[in-house]
């Protein structure tokens, strides 16, 4: 059957996760200007990491990006060459390319179908074969996925019994929650991201978290160049440009202080898509695990396409009609022809979200008008399919 065609195009595109001003950035940039520090050093920079610190508890340090501070995390850990470390394998490939820029080869792992994150069962299965081989991995990554805290307890667990450390890559879920507890802070180093998708966002950035002081220090070291004290250009470690603008930080620094408001934003918008489907049959928002707080980055939801009439590809090419952007739920890393080869553990949740979930437009700015917009499409998909059913 060919899709059919929606009965509205609305007049702009609507997309799934733009940047979102809150007015109290312009300031912070403005300061910057004016005082000219407009490079890597400066009081924004100062200001949003002691307001990190504040927030979560543990010192940390701004970066160019969430995937530079995932290189810097895991080298932290002491990955190097050769070494394994484990990535679920449901995530974005920016979880698993700082492991290569290592020289180390990412093991994936398959998620559980309640929280969509790395199975904690197929960990232990996984940690306790390696550890009677003698060849546990040096790391593991876990990803709160699409602002969903993985089953952190299990986890940890485990990689506290063998002595693997863990690297949270919490780019999607910065003010998720794990039973009561912020997440990015609960393993050895936690991750962030301000990339313009993100639920804030510095234009592009990222920041290293660790309970660790000494290992911030050396994150902070490494990413201005590991410039050795004194004047004479002193080097005794590889460094990188990866430390945040003053300006961007400006950015960042306004933003945080909306955060709260863009996560109630971001659930409102899931509640709403979840509540005007109810009756919808088919299409189901992704599990809110209950022992935590879901930010509901964005908004997915899994099709039962017999059920629903369309399946996933149709339903996205039939919104894309419609002027909204929907994605498929991350295609899964073990699939990707850059990681063929690597060794995957389980994989068919993974593969069967990435065919059945959908990502429906979630930016904070969506106004109720869109969003209603967005949901009388869906519905209207589901009810012309029943037609030429
Ligand atoms: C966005 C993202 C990253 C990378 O962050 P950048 O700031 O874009 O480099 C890493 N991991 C996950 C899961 C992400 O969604």
């Amino acid at each position: 059957m060919p899709v059919p065609e929606p009965s509205e195009r609305f007049p702009k595109y609507l997309y799934m996760s733009v940047p979102h001003m809150s007015g109290r950035e312009m300031p912070y940039v403005q300061e910057a200007f004016e005082s000219n520090w407009l490079s890597s050093v400066g009081p924004n920079l100062q200001a949003l990491e002691a307001a990190f610190q504040d927030r979560f508890g543990a010192p940390c340090v701004a970066l160019s990006s969430g995937t530079a501070a995932i290189h810097l995390g895991l080298r932290l850990l002491g990955v190097g060459p050769g070494d394994e470390v484990v990535v679920p394998t449901l995530t974005f490939a920016a979880s698993a390319n700082p492991v290569l820029y290592l020289g180390g080869t990412p093991v994936f792992i398959d998620s559980e179908p309640q929280s969509w994150n790395l199975d904690p069962n197929l960990l232990k299965d996984f940690l306790s074969k390696r550890a009677s081989q003698g060849r546990l991995p040096k790391a593991v990554v876990v990803v709160h996925l699409l602002g969903q805290s993985a089953d952190l307890d299990p986890i940890l667990e485990v990689c506290n019994q063998y002595e693997v450390p863990v690297l949270e890559d919490a780019a999607e879920a910065l003010g998720t929650l794990y039973k009561d507890k912020a997440v990015g802070v609960l393993g050895d180093v936690g991750v962030f991201s301000f990339n313009g998708n993100k639920i804030i966002t510095s234009t592009g950035g990222g920041l290293l978290i660790s309970k660790n002081a000494a290992w911030v220090e050396k994150a902070r070291f490494w990413s201005q160049q590991a410039r050795d004290p004194g004047i004479n250009y002193l080097h005794s470690e590889m460094g990188y440009n990866y430390r945040m603008s003053n300006v961007l930080a400006g950015i960042a620094r306004g933003q945080l202080e909306v955060l709260d408001e863009r996560i109630e934003q971001r659930r409102a918008i899931a509640f709403r898509y979840r509540d005007a489907f109810e009756h919808i049959p088919g299409i189901a928002l992704m599990p809110q695990a209950s022992y935590g707080f879901h930010i509901n980055w964005l908004s997915s939801f899994t099709l039962e396409p017999d059920v629903f009439g369309m399946n996933q590809r149709e339903l996205i090419d039939f919104l894309k009609q419609a002027n909204v952007e929907t994605r498929p739920v991350w295609k899964p890393l073990h699939t990707q022809k850059l990681f063929q080869g690597n060794e995957c553990v389980g994989g068919a949740v993974a593969e069967d979200l990435n065919k059945r979930g959908i990502c429906l437009p979630s930016s904070t700015s969506l106004s109720p008008e869109e969003q209603l917009f967005i949901i009388e499409r869906v519905i209207e998909a589901h009810e012309l399919s029943q037609v030429h059913a």
